[in-house]
């Protein structure tokens, strides 16, 4: 059954096939994130163009305002200060704590939804699928 786009985005899988990792381990962890130029799976190159992920430097500004404005209004009904200091301190934490996931989520925001030049492709998932099927059966026949 092909996998949503919403979903293979979460899991940072590949735009076309949706069974490749586009990203090599977690989101937080004390190493450098390690994305895959190509797809370990379809073989489509993520970096369409030179330069490609300047583009995601805007989605990555988008993600960041939404979440500074979250932050600033759950400061503003939670405590009810109007010390700019307080805010500052909080934002501040803020963009350092969601850094990784920004730059995480921002490229596979651009790949999923604003490359057009990488689309879906359900046969590598079905044809995942179908080999999977066909080494049960062989298992089922040889036992
Ligand atoms: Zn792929």
């Amino acid at each position: 059954m092909p996998t949503s786009k919403f979903h293979a985005m979460i899991h940072s899988k590949c735009p076309r096939c949706h069974v490749g990792k586009v990203f090599e381990g977690k989101v937080y962890s004390l190493r450098k994130q390690q994305m895959n130029d190509v797809c370990p799976h379809c073989g489509v190159k993520y970096e369409v163009e030179p330069g490609y992920f300047y583009a995601a430097m805007y989605v990555s500004y988008a993600l960041s305002v939404a979440e500074i404005v979250s932050v600033s209004v759950a400061i503003a009904i939670l405590t009810g200060s109007e010390s700019p200091w307080f805010y500052l301190a909080g934002l501040a934490v803020t963009i350092l704590i969601f850094a990784p996931f920004n730059f995480r989520y921002a490229r596979l925001i651009l790949l999923h939804f604003l490359t057009p030049k990488i689309s879906y492709d359900p046969r590598y998932e079905l044809a995942l699928e179908i080999g999977e099927k066909d080494q049960e059966s062989k298992g089922n026949k040889m036992n």
